[in-house]
Protein backbone atom coordinates (compact mmCIF):
# COMPACT_ATOMS: atom_id res chain seq x y z
CA UNK A 1 0.00 0.00 0.00
CA UNK A 2 1.55 3.40 -1.03
CA UNK A 3 1.14 6.28 1.69
CA UNK A 4 1.29 9.64 0.34
CA UNK A 5 2.64 11.92 2.70
CA UNK A 6 0.94 15.28 3.31
CA UNK A 7 3.27 17.25 3.76
CA UNK A 8 5.72 17.96 0.64
CA UNK A 9 8.93 16.19 1.49
CA UNK A 10 11.20 19.20 2.25
CA UNK A 11 11.65 20.08 5.86
CA UNK A 12 11.52 23.23 6.34
CA UNK A 13 13.14 25.00 9.00
CA UNK A 14 9.98 25.45 11.36
CA UNK A 15 9.51 21.69 11.22
CA UNK A 16 10.20 19.55 14.60
CA UNK A 17 11.71 16.51 12.98
CA UNK A 18 10.40 13.66 15.05
CA UNK A 19 11.66 11.29 12.48
CA UNK A 20 15.31 12.43 12.90
CA UNK A 21 15.19 13.31 16.29
CA UNK A 22 14.10 9.47 17.07
CA UNK A 23 16.69 7.80 15.04
CA UNK A 24 19.57 10.06 17.08
CA UNK A 25 17.42 8.77 20.26
CA UNK A 26 17.65 4.83 18.90
CA UNK A 27 21.38 5.48 17.71
CA UNK A 28 22.17 6.48 21.63
CA UNK A 29 20.22 3.41 22.70
CA UNK A 30 21.92 1.07 20.22
CA UNK A 31 25.12 1.94 21.42
CA UNK A 32 24.05 1.84 25.52
CA UNK A 33 22.36 -2.19 24.65
CA UNK A 34 25.99 -2.85 22.71
CA UNK A 35 27.83 -1.57 25.65
CA UNK A 36 26.03 -3.60 28.32
CA UNK A 37 25.95 -6.56 26.16
CA UNK A 38 29.77 -6.72 25.33
CA UNK A 39 30.04 -6.45 29.03
CA UNK A 40 28.48 -9.82 29.85
CA UNK A 41 25.23 -8.68 30.25
CA UNK A 42 21.98 -9.99 28.95
CA UNK A 43 20.15 -8.06 25.92
CA UNK A 44 16.53 -6.09 27.02
CA UNK A 45 13.56 -7.77 26.97
CA UNK A 46 10.01 -6.33 25.50
CA UNK A 47 7.35 -8.72 25.49
CA UNK A 48 4.21 -7.44 23.55
CA UNK A 49 0.75 -8.84 23.99
CA UNK A 50 -1.60 -8.22 20.93
CA UNK A 51 -5.34 -9.35 21.16
CA UNK A 52 -7.63 -9.46 18.10
CA UNK A 53 -7.43 -8.34 14.55
CA UNK A 54 -7.33 -4.86 14.29
CA UNK A 55 -5.28 -3.52 11.33
CA UNK A 56 -3.82 -0.50 13.08
CA UNK A 57 -2.38 -2.27 15.98
CA UNK A 58 -0.56 -4.80 14.05
CA UNK A 59 0.93 -1.92 11.69
CA UNK A 60 1.98 -0.02 15.64
CA UNK A 61 3.13 -3.48 16.88
CA UNK A 62 4.91 -4.86 13.83
CA UNK A 63 6.77 -1.38 13.86
CA UNK A 64 7.48 -1.32 17.44
CA UNK A 65 8.99 -5.25 17.22
CA UNK A 66 10.96 -3.92 14.10
CA UNK A 67 12.04 -0.57 15.85
CA UNK A 68 13.40 -3.24 19.00
CA UNK A 69 15.65 -5.17 16.60
CA UNK A 70 17.13 -2.54 15.49
CA UNK A 71 18.73 -1.40 19.11
CA UNK A 72 19.03 -4.90 20.26
CA UNK A 73 16.44 -5.17 22.42
CA UNK A 74 15.11 -8.55 22.44
CA UNK A 75 11.08 -8.83 21.43
CA UNK A 76 8.62 -11.11 22.02
CA UNK A 77 4.96 -11.55 20.65
CA UNK A 78 2.10 -12.58 22.48
CA UNK A 79 -0.81 -12.61 19.90
CA UNK A 80 -4.38 -13.34 21.31
CA UNK A 81 -7.11 -14.12 18.84
CA UNK A 82 -10.01 -11.50 19.58
CA UNK A 83 -12.30 -14.01 21.50
CA UNK A 84 -9.71 -15.07 23.83
CA UNK A 85 -10.79 -14.10 27.23
CA UNK A 86 -9.55 -11.36 30.05
CA UNK A 87 -8.37 -14.65 31.83
CA UNK A 88 -6.47 -16.22 29.12
CA UNK A 89 -4.41 -12.40 28.70
CA UNK A 90 -3.94 -11.91 32.40
CA UNK A 91 -2.59 -15.43 32.58
CA UNK A 92 0.11 -14.85 29.85
CA UNK A 93 0.47 -11.24 31.66
CA UNK A 94 1.08 -12.92 35.06
CA UNK A 95 4.10 -14.95 33.63
CA UNK A 96 5.81 -12.08 31.75
CA UNK A 97 5.59 -10.31 35.13
CA UNK A 98 7.86 -13.34 36.62
CA UNK A 99 10.00 -13.61 33.52
CA UNK A 100 13.52 -12.55 34.62
CA UNK A 101 13.96 -11.76 31.08
CA UNK A 102 11.39 -9.24 30.06
CA UNK A 103 12.46 -5.91 31.49
CA UNK A 104 9.02 -4.15 29.76
CA UNK A 105 5.46 -5.27 29.09
CA UNK A 106 3.19 -3.36 26.36
CA UNK A 107 -0.92 -4.30 25.94
CA UNK A 108 -1.68 -3.01 22.89
CA UNK A 109 -4.76 -1.05 23.14
CA UNK A 110 -7.83 -0.71 22.29
CA UNK A 111 -8.87 -4.21 23.66
CA UNK A 112 -11.68 -6.00 22.49
CA UNK A 113 -14.54 -4.75 24.29
CA UNK A 114 -15.16 -8.11 26.44
CA UNK A 115 -12.09 -7.21 27.94
CA UNK A 116 -11.29 -4.77 30.45
CA UNK A 117 -7.92 -2.85 30.11
CA UNK A 118 -8.04 -1.10 33.50
CA UNK A 119 -8.20 -4.94 34.83
CA UNK A 120 -5.56 -6.03 32.67
CA UNK A 121 -3.40 -2.93 33.38
CA UNK A 122 -3.52 -3.68 36.66
CA UNK A 123 -2.00 -6.71 36.45
CA UNK A 124 1.01 -5.52 35.14
CA UNK A 125 3.77 -5.25 37.42
CA UNK A 126 4.45 -1.78 37.45
CA UNK A 127 8.93 -1.80 36.86
CA UNK A 128 7.54 -2.88 33.51
CA UNK A 129 4.87 -0.70 32.84
CA UNK A 130 6.76 0.45 29.66
CA UNK A 131 3.96 2.72 28.60
CA UNK A 132 2.97 4.50 31.76
CA UNK A 133 -0.63 3.16 32.15
CA UNK A 134 -0.67 1.44 35.81
CA UNK A 135 -2.18 3.34 38.50
CA UNK A 136 1.46 3.55 40.00
CA UNK A 137 2.96 4.31 37.11
CA UNK A 138 0.23 7.78 37.02
CA UNK A 139 0.46 8.29 40.76
CA UNK A 140 4.29 8.78 40.26
CA UNK A 141 3.85 10.90 37.34
CA UNK A 142 1.52 12.95 39.76
CA UNK A 143 3.72 13.05 42.19
CA UNK A 144 6.97 14.05 40.34
CA UNK A 145 8.11 11.12 41.52
CA UNK A 146 10.54 8.34 39.66
CA UNK A 147 8.83 6.18 37.19
CA UNK A 148 7.58 5.11 34.11
CA UNK A 149 6.00 7.79 31.80
CA UNK A 150 3.79 7.41 28.87
CA UNK A 151 5.34 7.35 25.71
CA UNK A 152 3.64 9.77 23.87
CA UNK A 153 3.55 12.62 26.11
CA UNK A 154 7.94 11.48 27.28
CA UNK A 155 8.40 12.19 23.03
CA UNK A 156 7.08 15.44 23.22
CA UNK A 157 9.03 16.83 25.95
CA UNK A 158 12.00 15.40 24.31
CA UNK A 159 11.35 16.76 20.76
CA UNK A 160 11.04 20.28 22.65
CA UNK A 161 13.95 20.07 24.36
CA UNK A 162 15.85 19.14 21.35
CA UNK A 163 15.27 21.80 19.39
CA UNK A 164 15.58 24.02 22.56
CA UNK A 165 11.91 25.58 22.68
CA UNK A 166 11.40 27.20 26.04
CA UNK A 167 8.89 25.73 28.60
CA UNK A 168 9.42 27.40 31.75
CA UNK A 169 6.57 30.37 32.09
CA UNK A 170 4.66 29.29 28.55
CA UNK A 171 1.43 29.46 28.19
CA UNK A 172 0.62 25.71 26.97
CA UNK A 173 -3.18 24.44 26.31
CA UNK A 174 -3.39 20.80 25.71
CA UNK A 175 -6.51 19.56 23.73
CA UNK A 176 -7.50 16.05 25.47
CA UNK A 177 -7.63 15.00 28.74
CA UNK A 178 -6.63 10.79 27.99
CA UNK A 179 -4.59 8.92 30.52
CA UNK A 180 -2.73 8.60 27.14
CA UNK A 181 -1.47 11.34 26.25
CA UNK A 182 -3.67 14.83 27.76
CA UNK A 183 -3.11 14.46 31.38
CA UNK A 184 0.33 13.32 31.22
CA UNK A 185 1.84 15.31 28.72
CA UNK A 186 -0.02 18.65 30.57
CA UNK A 187 1.99 17.12 33.98
CA UNK A 188 5.22 17.26 32.32
CA UNK A 189 4.38 20.83 31.05
CA UNK A 190 3.47 21.77 34.69
CA UNK A 191 6.25 20.22 35.93
CA UNK A 192 8.89 21.98 33.58
CA UNK A 193 6.88 25.19 34.57
CA UNK A 194 4.76 26.17 31.93
CA UNK A 195 1.62 27.60 33.12
CA UNK A 196 -1.09 24.36 31.74
CA UNK A 197 -4.80 24.89 30.31
CA UNK A 198 -6.54 21.45 29.70
CA UNK A 199 -9.04 21.46 27.39
CA UNK A 200 -11.94 18.97 26.43
CA UNK A 201 -14.87 17.50 24.63
CA UNK A 202 -16.73 20.07 26.68
CA UNK A 203 -14.57 22.63 26.56
CA UNK A 204 -16.13 25.98 25.71
CA UNK A 205 -14.61 28.77 23.43
CA UNK A 206 -11.47 26.79 22.74
CA UNK A 207 -10.37 28.56 19.23
CA UNK A 208 -9.80 31.44 22.01
CA UNK A 209 -7.84 29.40 24.15
CA UNK A 210 -6.30 28.19 21.55
CA UNK A 211 -5.28 31.49 20.49
CA UNK A 212 -3.67 32.50 23.43
CA UNK A 213 -1.35 29.27 23.68
CA UNK A 214 2.84 29.70 23.45
CA UNK A 215 2.73 26.48 23.12
CA UNK A 216 -0.30 23.89 21.97
CA UNK A 217 -0.73 20.36 22.05
CA UNK A 218 -3.28 18.97 20.05
CA UNK A 219 -4.56 15.28 21.00
CA UNK A 220 -8.10 15.49 20.27
CA UNK A 221 -8.40 12.39 17.55
CA UNK A 222 -10.35 14.40 15.24
CA UNK A 223 -9.07 14.82 11.77
CA UNK A 224 -7.96 18.82 10.90
CA UNK A 225 -10.14 20.28 14.18
CA UNK A 226 -7.43 23.21 14.86
CA UNK A 227 -7.77 25.32 12.50
CA UNK A 228 -4.69 27.42 11.08
CA UNK A 229 -6.60 30.94 12.18
CA UNK A 230 -6.28 29.42 15.91
CA UNK A 231 -2.75 29.61 15.97
CA UNK A 232 -1.15 32.55 17.81
CA UNK A 233 1.62 34.04 15.52
CA UNK A 234 5.00 32.39 16.78
CA UNK A 235 3.10 29.72 18.69
CA UNK A 236 4.93 26.27 18.97
CA UNK A 237 2.50 23.48 17.84
CA UNK A 238 2.49 19.99 18.41
CA UNK A 239 -0.06 17.75 16.54
CA UNK A 240 -0.67 14.06 18.43
CA UNK A 241 -3.74 13.08 16.14
CA UNK A 242 -2.71 10.41 13.70
CA UNK A 243 -5.51 10.29 11.00
CA UNK A 244 -5.60 6.95 8.21
CA UNK A 245 -7.53 8.24 5.15
CA UNK A 246 -8.29 6.29 1.78
CA UNK A 247 -8.03 7.39 -1.15
CA UNK A 248 -10.11 7.35 -4.48
CA UNK A 249 -6.51 6.04 -6.34
CA UNK A 250 -6.41 2.72 -3.69
CA UNK A 251 -3.75 4.96 -1.83
CA UNK A 252 -3.66 6.32 1.86
CA UNK A 253 -3.16 9.86 2.69
CA UNK A 254 -1.86 10.26 6.84
CA UNK A 255 -2.98 13.42 8.39
CA UNK A 256 -3.33 14.71 11.69
CA UNK A 257 -5.42 16.98 14.31
CA UNK A 258 -4.62 20.31 12.83
CA UNK A 259 -5.21 22.01 9.44
CA UNK A 260 -1.12 21.44 8.87
CA UNK A 261 -0.77 23.68 5.49
CA UNK A 262 -2.79 26.76 7.38
CA UNK A 263 -1.50 25.96 10.68
CA UNK A 264 2.34 26.84 9.72
CA UNK A 265 2.15 29.89 8.14
CA UNK A 266 1.10 31.08 11.83
CA UNK A 267 3.47 29.02 14.00
CA UNK A 268 7.00 29.50 14.64
CA UNK A 269 7.66 25.74 15.20
CA UNK A 270 5.25 22.45 14.11
CA UNK A 271 5.32 18.93 14.08
CA UNK A 272 4.31 16.80 10.28
CA UNK A 273 1.91 14.36 10.68
CA UNK A 274 3.68 12.10 9.67
CA UNK A 275 7.00 12.67 10.75
CA UNK A 276 6.34 13.97 14.27
CA UNK A 277 5.21 12.85 17.15
CA UNK A 278 4.52 9.12 15.91
CA UNK A 279 8.25 8.35 15.49
CA UNK A 280 8.96 9.94 18.93
CA UNK A 281 6.61 7.66 20.26
CA UNK A 282 8.08 4.36 19.46
CA UNK A 283 11.89 5.74 20.24
CA UNK A 284 10.68 6.49 23.64
CA UNK A 285 8.95 3.04 24.45
CA UNK A 286 12.75 1.87 23.34
CA UNK A 287 14.05 4.20 25.93
CA UNK A 288 11.54 3.31 28.75
CA UNK A 289 12.70 -0.47 28.12
CA UNK A 290 16.41 0.60 28.49
CA UNK A 291 15.61 2.41 31.76
CA UNK A 292 13.18 -0.80 33.34
CA UNK A 293 16.28 -3.08 32.16
CA UNK A 294 18.38 -0.89 33.74
CA UNK A 295 16.69 -0.50 37.18
CA UNK A 296 16.40 -4.44 36.81
CA UNK A 297 19.86 -4.87 36.51
CA UNK A 298 20.60 -2.78 38.90
CA UNK A 299 18.18 -3.95 41.43
CA UNK A 300 19.62 -7.91 40.42
CA UNK A 301 23.20 -6.35 41.28
CA UNK A 302 22.38 -5.12 44.66
P1 LIG B 1 -8.88 9.82 23.20
O1 LIG B 1 -10.00 9.57 22.25
O2 LIG B 1 -8.69 8.92 24.36
O3 LIG B 1 -8.99 11.30 23.77
C1 LIG B 1 -9.37 12.37 22.95
C2 LIG B 1 -9.53 13.58 23.83
O4 LIG B 1 -9.90 14.67 23.00
C3 LIG B 1 -10.60 13.43 24.90
O5 LIG B 1 -10.05 13.76 26.16
C4 LIG B 1 -11.69 14.43 24.51
O6 LIG B 1 -12.23 15.11 25.63
C5 LIG B 1 -10.93 15.40 23.61
N1 LIG B 1 -11.82 15.90 22.57
C6 LIG B 1 -12.57 15.18 21.72
N2 LIG B 1 -13.32 16.00 20.95
C7 LIG B 1 -13.03 17.26 21.33
C8 LIG B 1 -13.50 18.53 20.96
N3 LIG B 1 -14.43 18.66 20.02
N4 LIG B 1 -12.98 19.61 21.57
C9 LIG B 1 -12.04 19.47 22.53
N5 LIG B 1 -11.57 18.29 22.95
C10 LIG B 1 -12.06 17.20 22.35
O7 LIG B 1 -7.57 9.89 22.28
P2 LIG B 1 -6.00 9.77 22.66
O8 LIG B 1 -5.67 8.36 22.94
O9 LIG B 1 -5.62 10.81 23.63
O10 LIG B 1 -5.40 10.13 21.23
C11 LIG B 1 -5.68 11.36 20.59
C12 LIG B 1 -5.17 11.30 19.16
O11 LIG B 1 -3.78 11.07 19.17
C13 LIG B 1 -5.75 10.16 18.31
O12 LIG B 1 -5.85 10.64 16.97
C14 LIG B 1 -4.71 9.09 18.39
O13 LIG B 1 -4.72 8.24 17.25
C15 LIG B 1 -3.48 9.91 18.42
N6 LIG B 1 -2.32 9.29 19.08
C16 LIG B 1 -1.15 9.41 18.44
C17 LIG B 1 0.00 8.91 19.02
C18 LIG B 1 1.28 9.09 18.32
O14 LIG B 1 2.22 8.39 18.60
N7 LIG B 1 1.37 10.06 17.41
C19 LIG B 1 -0.06 8.27 20.27
C20 LIG B 1 -1.29 8.19 20.92
C21 LIG B 1 -2.42 8.72 20.31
Amino acid sequence: MVVKDELATEVSSKVLDGKAVAAAVRARLKDAVGQAVAAGQRAPGLAVILVGDDGASAIYVQNKVKACKQVGIESSFHKFPADATQAEVIDCLQSLNADPKVDGILVQLPLPKHISSEAVLEVLSSGKDVDGLTTLSMGLLLAGKNGLVPCTPMGIIELLDHYKVEIEGKKAVVIGRSNLVGKPIALLLMQRNATVTVCHSRTQGLDEICRDADILVVAAGRRHFVKGSWIKPGAVVIDVGIHHTKLDDGTSNISGDVEYAEAQKHASRITPVPGGVGPMTIAMLLSNTMKAYSDHIAHTAS
